[in-house]
């Protein structure tokens, strides 16, 4: 079924990004009558809103027989995700530049699916980021990590340490806080997807009360440094661990994203990994808060290059989105 999002958007296309830009889009839905959406707040510490977006047909397949997908960016610093969620939901609306043509694949998501989306999950250090995109012509890797994890209250140009909660009176602030992290109360700073206290985690626990979502799979970035892939899947840091059934269909829809990224013009590594493999101290946090998820959903992170010439930001965009489209292909091929 022929869709939207077939080619890369035009250089200089809008996205919907910012906290600002996001609060207008979210006005200007209010302001319509939209059956299929149904929009989520959650506040966080340091004013503005999380929104979490969900889609379903309300006169579709009884919502039992629907496949449930949530989909989210928990890192600030990370904009092509946000980009994805947006264009995607502008067109499962029918609105803006993608709203031509798409009638019968957006019948068919809206049908079978119920997803939701959270653009950003962390406006408060979205509003921290001094630029909007990065694509390598502007903005060092140094400088970009200083902006991202914050800089040391002691030691000027250095790195803060990257912990999941840090706590301003029991350490040296930073000189900069990280737009990675989020303020939850007076003193306490996480990082949204290392925390179960961040509103990330908190807008897909409540929401997921409601849906039992089968899939989550979250769009991250990073640099590759030293490597000339850009992109990959990350699977469960305890992907080895876990049950066969759920280890296998972890594996089976990272390749799947693999193959997609190959066709939609991506250079991505040959197969999924398993992150933090001789990294104990990141392996630990990360399990921690996720094996309970990875145990009983497929969770699956993508990984696409930020930050460098070789990915300019609409081929950013379309691998975010060629991994959304072909999670939902998955799902349908699973269950027929
Ligand atoms: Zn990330």
């Amino acid at each position: 079924m022929k869709g939207p999002f077939e080619r890369p958007f035009e250089a200089g296309h809008h996205y919907e990004v910012t906290p600002d830009e996001i609060e207008a889009l979210v006005q200007s839905l209010h302001s319509m009558e939209l059956p299929v959406l149904t929009i989520s707040t959650f506040p966080q510490y340091e004013g503005g809103d999380v929104y979490a977006f969900t889609l379903t047909a309300p006169d579709g397949a009884g919502a039992e027989g629907k496949h449930r997908l949530f989909i989210s960016r928990p890192h600030a610093h990370e904009p092509a995700g946000t980009a994805a969620c947006t264009e995607l939901l502008k067109a499962l609306l029918g609105l803006g530049d993608c709203a031509e043509g798409g009638e019968a694949w957006r019948r068919w998501v809206l049908d079978h699916f119920v997803l939701t989306l959270v653009p950003d999950a962390n406006p408060g250090g979205s509003r921290r980021a001094p630029v909007k995109f990065r694509d390598g012509s502007e903005i060092s890797n140094e400088q970009f990590f200083l902006w991202m994890f914050g800089e040391s209250g002691e030691e000027p140009g250095a790195r803060f340490p990257r912990v999941p909660a840090w706590d301003a009176r029991e350490v040296t602030p930073p000189a900069l806080v990280g737009i990675t992290c989020e303020q939850i109360d007076s003193y306490l700073f996480v990082e949204p997807n290392r925390d179960t206290r961040s509103t990330f985690f908190r807008s897909f626990f409540e929401l997921d009360k409601l849906h039992d979502y089968e899939v989550w799979l979250d769009l991250h970035q990073t640099e590759f440094i030293g490597s000339d892939r850009n992109a990959e899947m990350h699977l469960p840091t305890c992907q080895d661990e876990l049950p066969e059934t759920m280890a296998t269909r972890h594996r089976e829809l990272g390749e799947a994203i693999h193959a997609s990224w190959r066709q939609a013009g991506g250079n991505p590594k040959e197969a999924p990994v398993v992150p933090y493999r001789t990294n104990e101290e990141q392996r630990a946090f990360l399990t921690k808060v996720w094996e309970p998820v990875s145990k009983t959903k497929v969770h699956l992170v993508t990984e696409v290059q930020n930050n460098h010439p070789r990915t300019p930001v609409p081929l950013q965009v379309h691998l975010q989105l060629a991994a959304i489209l072909e999670t939902m292909r998955w799902m349908v091929r699973r269950k027929a």
